[in-house]
């Protein structure tokens, strides 16, 4: 019965439908055949069971992708299949005078891509849009579309050289390993999990051909340097070095075989050597010399003794508190690594030094021995952030295009997926608000799409727009925790509500660096430190505002969501392509779908209403006042009020709080998320 389904036969899709309507147990019961269905919109009825069931089918027969009207489903196979991404097939969908018949794939979408930038008679722009949650294959997708690239848009003339590694192309690629070493780490959900946000830009010429790239990343969770959640590891940049090392190398960097370091949790893996010698390799091809290469590891071998500096509390406030006994020697290693005077390395995370007073006296005030932990976190912070940013402008001035020998680009963008933790704080937030800008682009490119092309078509959409209004009315954009005494407040992502924890939240925000400490990095010997940090920066770093002159003080949420927005205009002046990555499992298997888990998925992702609006051609259109109900961004929580929700907006449009002092020292950072309201409801009254 599904043969007839598939499209093999002569009946017309609607009458497709209508045969799969009547037969609905059986379609179900059909599981044997479910497989065959490439695209999704040909399931029907579309609900979350059916795709479920589909996908599914599908995911137990190797179909790892399937076609979602504008989006491409990608399942996580889990298992390798040199097969499935060789360059013959990558040629094959290339030749292929229509890809879309062939089975869905990656490389559908990456050759609709191409083409449609050299088809139409001014060029486009193009992107593609990956998402998924950590561990679903967003990473694994983009570079598998670099690959094909690489492949189908290599230029003749990179071809002439005769070193592989010095075509354009590969060094594009080998900025891949480089990156994932210095901004990858194993986490719960994903053992190469990207803690950065990534889009690149593939630029190509008139003749279609690849000539270079340019990368942008976006809010690398530098925490993770000195603070790693339990069973969670450091940047894989440290193991690789620890376990990679020479023994000369191992001499020159005081990492002795089996020295245990508080910052380098879960050491127990493998692999680790030869992850060393192809990151490595990569950073050369990139033009990154052995001599850097050796300072960078220097440097970085510097922060983990800096993380073995351990500070006893001092009995008296007035002294400084003092480094426990086995940690002497660590101080003396670190600041050798790098190149600080050991006193002054000590003394600048002992003491806070404060201006006061008209003559701006300076004080000296012995840390708590909290605060001197805090103090040493954010001189490594500070060290790996700057590191990580010079390295993307090295990979950048490696693998950029000059402006005249390209016009076009293919954007890939690469982004944290939802997050949604039992405890969620300034990360989440970010994270979750690009994830809700995505979506909006998303919703807004895809209905204007529809609205274009599918107006004239007979539906019932005023069915499906009570449907949906009826679905939205009811969304928990109410839900509210009266258990909670802790002071929280509730974001309704398009993906669910997240409790956000209010503790913390505002010094994150404000991420402060004392002056001190960046007066010390300049005081470096050590010639990587000397460029990071410049004693006549032309760009003033960011500090923390002393005595009386206050500068506006940049957030970390305002330079997030500044280089959000940009990205955002870049997007919507390309013509938008989404891969949705779907894990089957949490744990990694093959040949496991674990149904509830890809549920939550697609339910995430509103994959059943995209299918629904491209299989009906519905145009959708949400009110204005649903649109605002729905993206109501805050709903704060008074932790002393048991009744229900309160209006979390007061006349004046910004939310009503209590003013005790946590709470009131929210206000940049809800007034930062509030300015996006505007960007939002905009979107949603525009036709
Ligand atoms: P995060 O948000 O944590 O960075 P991610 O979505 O980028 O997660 P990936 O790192 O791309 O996830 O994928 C996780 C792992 O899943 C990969 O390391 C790889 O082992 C496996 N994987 C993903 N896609 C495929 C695929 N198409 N074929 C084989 N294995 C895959
Ligand atoms: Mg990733």
């Amino acid at each position: 019965m599904l043969q007839q389904v598939n499209g093999h036969n002569p009946r017309s899709d609607g009458q497709a439908r209508e045969y799969l309507r009547e037969d609905l147990q059986e379609f179900l019961d059909g599981e044997v055949l479910l497989y065959q269905l490439d695209d999704l919109t040909r399931v029907n009825p579309v609900t979350l069971e059916t795709v479920l069931r589909c996908l599914q089918a599908r995911y137990m027969a190797d179909r790892f992708y399937t076609n979602a009207g504008c989006t491409l489903v990608a399942l996580n196979p889990f298992k390798p299949i040199p097969q499935l991404y060789s360059p013959e097939l990558m040629r094959e969908y290339h030749a292929a005078p229509q890809p879309q018949k062939l089975k869905p794939h990656v490389f559908t979408v990456g050759e609709q891509t191409y083409r449609n930038v050299k088809s139409l008679i001014e060029p486009v722009n193009q992107s593609i849009v990956v998402s998924g949650e950590s561990g679903a294959g967003k990473t694994w997708t983009s570079r598998c579309l670099m690959k094909f690239y690489a492949v189908v848009a290599a230029s003749p003339a990179s071809w002439e050289t005769h070193k592989i590694a010095e075509r354009i192309e590969q060094r594009i690629l080998n900025s891949n390993p480089v990156m994932e070493a210095f901004g990858n780490a194993c986490t719960l959900r994903n053992n190469n999990s990207s803690r950065f946000g990534k889009f690149i830009q593939l630029q190509l010429n008139r003749a279609q051909q690849m000539t270079g790239a340019a990368v942008q990343t976006y809010l690398l969770e530098k925490t993770r340097v000195a603070c790693q959640a339990s069973s969670e590891r450091n940047f894989h940049i440290f193991y690789q070095i620890c376990k990679g090392a020479s023994e000369d190398e191992r001499l020159q960097w005081h990492l002795p075989e089996g020295a245990a370091f508080s910052w380098l949790p879960n050491p127990e893996r493998s692999l680790e050597e030869d992850c060393f010698e192809v990151t490595r390799e990569a950073m050369l091809h990139l033009g990154i010399d052995t001599p850097t290469q050796n300072n960078i590891f220097k440097v970085l071998a510097g922060l983990l003794h800096l993380g073995n500096i351990q500070f006893a509390a001092s009995e008296d406030e007035a002294q400084p508190c003092q480094p426990m006994d086995d940690a002497k020697c660590s101080v003396r290693t670190a600041s050798l690594l790098l190149g600080l005077p050991e006193d002054v390395l000590l003394e600048t995370v002992q003491i806070r030094t404060i201006r006061a007073g008209r003559q701006q006296q300076v004080f000296r005030k012995p840390c708590p021995q909290a605060e001197c932990d805090t103090r040493r976190d954010c001189l490594a912070k500070l060290i790996y952030a700057r590191l990580f940013d010079w390295l993307v402008s090295v990979i950048n001035s490696s693998i950029c295009a000059d402006t005249d020998s390209w016009t076009t680009f293919i954007g890939l963008l690469d982004v944290y997926g939802f997050e949604s933790f039992p405890d969620n704080s300034l990360e989440q937030l970010c994270i979750n608000y690009a994830n809700e800008k995505l979506q909006q682009h998303f919703v807004a490119h895809y209905l204007r799409a529809q609205q274009e092309c599918r107006l004239n078509r007979p539906s019932s959409a005023a069915q499906l727009q009570t449907r949906i209004e009826t679905a939205l009315a009811g969304s928990p954009c109410l839900g509210h925790n009266k258990l909670s005494r802790e002071p929280s407040f509730i974001v309704v992502h398009y993906a669910g509500p997240v409790r956000y924890h209010t503790a913390g939240l505002v010094e994150k925000n404000k991420d402060p660096v004392p002056p001190e400490l960046t007066r010390l990095l300049q005081q470096s010997q050590d010639p990587l430190l000397m460029g990071l940090f410049p004693t006549n920066p032309k760009e003033k770093t960011q500090e923390e505002p002393s005595g009386q002159s206050r500068n506006p003080v940049l957030t970390v949420v305002s330079k997030f969501k500044a280089s959000l927005e940009q990205l955002l205009q870049v997007l919507h002046s390309t013509t938008p392509h989404y891969i949705r990555c779907i894990k089957p499992n949490s744990q990694g298997q093959a040949q496991t779908f674990v149904q509830e888990e890809v549920l939550s998925q697609l339910e995430a992702c509103g994959l059943v209403e995209t299918i629904h609006i491209s299989a009906a051609g519905f145009p959708i259109r949400i009110s204005h006042q649903n649109f605002v109900e729905r993206y109501k961004l805050l709903r704060r929580l008074r932790p002393h009020t048991s009744s229900g929700p309160h209006s979390p907006y007061t006349a004046k449009g910004l939310p009503e709080w209590c003013p005790h002092s946590e709470e009131a020292m929210l206000e940049p950072l809800i007034q930062d998320i509030l300015h996006t309201l505007p960007v939002l409801t905009q979107a949603a009254a525009t036709p």
